[in-house]
């Protein structure tokens, strides 16, 4: 079962709204095991849309418009698939009655261009909507069915959901196909993309599962594809391949999320102590509801000489080795967790570039967890550093958050 996507819109083409509608179906859609095999974006143009619909209809089974079908003379949708369909518009009573009723409800005066919205291809079906006003189409054509569906994304989820889903699994399964596939999304972080690939070669080649590896800075979900019957299994291997510790969540299980439910678990506290990060470490433990529970603050410590009067650390130690050293976070850790009185300290310190500093190259990134049990754990992660300039210094920062609460779950 192929089915094609028609993203319809200036604002598309012109990187004034970012396409979610398109990435949304297409995740939704294979969730459901219905193949998409093309995406297409076009402008607010009868003919261009006319001709894609044409076009996309003589390789797919169905094809799933989005935008164009509000009552502007630039939405042309409708106008379109009558086109494509060899049919006039005609106006649908119960739309047209509807619509005036809700036009005098609020009491406005219905304007003659607003009745567009009640003009369908002659022939074509209706799709429910209950999140708003315009119900999609379906129109049948030789090759394949479209529906089209309001461009407003939770318009467009709710009659997909409620309608459109619905129908194409069922066309899928009466043509024999297999049963929907599942997924499931492993998180790790911190695990080089190459190294999980090669450590998961065994379950990619298992029959019926697909393996992809959805990288972030310095995470790597993975998500396995399989019959819905055997993904516990497949998430099972994948854990006994990699290590018990090297999953830290499922599908949407975000780091900060599982390190704030774990703390909460031991009604444990974490204190940070920041320095290239600047704060994000922070921010990143208080972005979920419930975090004061957990989080018991931070200071960030950007110079050299604050490191020392603010978490003391020894300035003999700084001025021998400079402020990237291991030793200085496990001392910057150990600091922030006594003076702010919490479970954990966590601390960041090295060099985000451009520049190399106190002779370490950038990219130079030591984290230091403290904690009840023992001498503070440091760990120097090996960051890909990715070139120079901003953005680089954007990425490293990043990883280094990541690495960071990492360190703090293990
Ligand atoms: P309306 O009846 O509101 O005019 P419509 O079907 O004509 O609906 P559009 O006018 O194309 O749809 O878009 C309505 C809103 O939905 C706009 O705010 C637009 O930014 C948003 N939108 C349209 N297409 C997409 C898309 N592909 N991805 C995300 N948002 C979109
Ligand atoms: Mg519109």
């Amino acid at each position: 079962m192929r089915v094609e996507l028609l993203t319809v819109g200036d604002e598309l083409l012109l990187g004034d709204t970012v396409n979610g509608n398109a990435a949304w179906l297409g995740r939704r859609l294979t969730d459901h095991g219905l193949e998409v095999t093309r995406s297409v974006v076009v402008g607010d143009e009868l003919d261009v849309i006319v001709e894609a619909v044409t076009e996309a209809l003589g390789r797919a089974d169905a094809v799933i418009t989005t935008g164009g079908l509000g009552p502007t003379n630039d939405d042309v949708t409708r106008d379109a698939l009558a086109k494509a369909a060899g049919v006039v518009l005609v106006r649908d009573p119960v739309l047209e009655r509807r619509l005036r009723e809700r036009v005098a409800a609020a009491g406005r005066e219905l304007r003659p261009m607003a009745l567009r919205m009640a003009d369908v291809p002659e022939g074509a079906g209706l799709l429910a909507n209950s999140a708003g006003s315009a119900p999609g189409l379906r129109v049948r054509l030789p090759g394949g069915t479209v529906y089209a569906l309001p461009g407003v994304p939770s318009e467009m989820r709710t009659i997909m959901e409620e309608v459109v889903l619905p129908e194409l699994t069922g066309v899928a399964r009466s043509r024999g196909h297999d049963l929907p596939q599942a997924r499931r999304v492993l998180r790790t972080a911190g695990i080089w993309e190459s190294e999980l690939a090669a450590a998961l070669a065994p379950v990619e080649a298992l029959d019926g599962v697909a393996v992809a590896y959805l990288p972030a800075p310095a995470e790597v979900r993975v998500r396995v594809t399989a019959a819905p019957d055997r993904l516990d299994d497949v998430e099972r291997r994948v854990r006994g391949l990699l290590g018990p510790d090297a999953v830290y969540g499922v599908d949407d299980e975000t780091l900060d999320r599982v390190v704030h439910r774990l703390l909460a678990e031991r009604s444990a506290t974490v204190a940070t102590a920041e320095s290239l990060t600047g704060g994000l470490i922070g921010a990143e433990l208080t972005g979920m509801p419930g975090s004061s529970a957990t989080y018991a603050g931070g200071m960030v410590t950007y110079s050299t000489l604050l490191k020392q009067t603010m978490l003391g650390v020894p300035a003999d130690l700084l001025a021998r080795h400079g402020a990237v050293h291991p030793d200085v976070a496990a001392a910057m850790a150990s600091g922030v967790r006594e003076r702010l009185g919490a479970t954990y300290g966590v601390a960041v310190t090295g060099v985000a570039g451009p520049d190399p500093q106190d002779g370490r190259p950038v990219g130079t990134v030591f984290v230091g967890v403290a904690g009840p049990e023992g001498p503070p754990v440091v760990i120097e992660p090996r960051l890909p550093v990715p070139g120079t300039g901003a953005e680089a210094r954007g990425m490293i920062r990043r990883m280094t958050v990541v690495h960071a609460l990492e360190l703090l779950r293990r």
